[in-house]
């Protein structure tokens, strides 16, 4: 069986994850979504229970999709699932940079451990959870930018940060 693990932060999943997400899915019998509680990214807009729940419900509608979440590195998380390929997508040459150097290091840990990379659908290059949360800051409408089920967990979310 082959398995893909697509690692990220999440906070929160958009329409761009979830096209690597749903792309993913065609390809590997089996995707876990991995949100990583990663110490690079300090002061996260959502605690994991709640990523985790917003993953949850935007991946339901694919069958071969799972959810997990650690807080180790990403090479010794994936030692679990045996040939599993990390999946991530690229939006522009930063990722590149960012995820080449990531690779060559989860490569020192874990030499097995091959990584695959999907280009971003152009329609989201644009699209990060930095601009998500920045819009959802503003009040901003977060149709398009986020799978519809967890607009209303971010704006909840958004209201409660911008109060003093
Ligand atoms: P972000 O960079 O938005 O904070 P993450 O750290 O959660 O996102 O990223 C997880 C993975 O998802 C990375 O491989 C990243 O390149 C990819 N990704 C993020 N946003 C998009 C997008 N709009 N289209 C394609 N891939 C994306």
């Amino acid at each position: 069986m082959s398995i893909a693990i697509c690692p990220g932060s999440y906070d929160p999943i958009t329409l761009g994850h979830l096209n690597i997400i749903r792309r993913t899915s065609r390809i590997f019998d089996r995707v876990v979504v991995c949100v990583m509680n990663n110490a690079a990214k300090p002061s996260p807009m959502f605690t994991v229970e709640e990523k985790l729940d917003m993953v949850q419900r935007a991946v339901s509608r694919y069958p071969n999709v799972v959810v997990d979440c650690s807080s180790g590195l990403l090479a010794e998380y994936a030692r679990q699932y045996e040939g599993a390929v990390i999946v991530k997508g690229l939006r522009a040459a930063s990722d590149f940079e960012y995820e080449f150097q990531m690779n060559l290091i989860n490569k020192r840990i874990n030499p097995e451990l091959e990584t695959m990379f999907l280009t971003a659908s152009e329609k989201y290059t644009f699209l990060s959870s930095s601009v998500v949360r920045e819009m959802a800051m503003y009040g901003a409408d977060l149709t398009g930018l986020v799978p519809n089920e967890i607009i209303a967990d971010i704006q909840r979310k958004a209201l409660l940060w911008r109060k003093p």
